[in-house]
């Protein structure tokens, strides 16, 4: 049975939107990798950071393809926060004037914020470079 977090997913047909919306809107908005329609996530960011669903609702693709599968997510976590890091830590000891110890550590207290919201994204982008890759039928 599935659980919901609020509002159940999007309906598979809108008729304000075209049918099957591109790749960047697909991982923006967080669709299913396969028919980028069904929600891969229950719950917005908010009220369940990383509650997914174990099949997407409108095509049955298994998300989570074998135990271990969302590490792979990390390398793109990790490839996401470096730009932005590299930003704060340039524009704390540069702009502001802090020492570059305090520059690092105000940069990772800056980020913090924004980890769950790169973890989730991170997450999608992993399904679709490897259902690009290996794709699940
Ligand atoms: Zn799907």
């Amino acid at each position: 049975m599935l659980r919901y977090c609020g509002k159940p997913p999007l309906p598979t047909t809108d008729n304000r939107r075209p049918a099957t919306p591109g790749i960047p809107i697909s991982i923006l908005r967080q669709r299913c990798p396969r028919c980028r329609k069904g929600a891969i996530y229950r719950c917005s960011l908010f009220r369940g950071w990383l509650s997914m669903y174990e099949r997407c609702p409108v095509c049955g693709l298994k998300f989570e393809r074998e135990q271990g599968y969302f590490v792979g997510a990390m390398y793109i976590s990790y490839a996401l926060a470096i730009p932005p890091y590299l930003l704060l830590v340039t524009g704390f000891w540069r702009l502001a004037g802090w020492r570059y110890e305090w520059a690092l550590l105000g940069a990772v207290a800056a980020y913090l914020p924004f980890v769950p919201m790169a973890m989730r994204i991170s997450r999608v982008i992993w399904m679709y470079i490897d259902q690009a890759f290996d794709p699940e039928r």
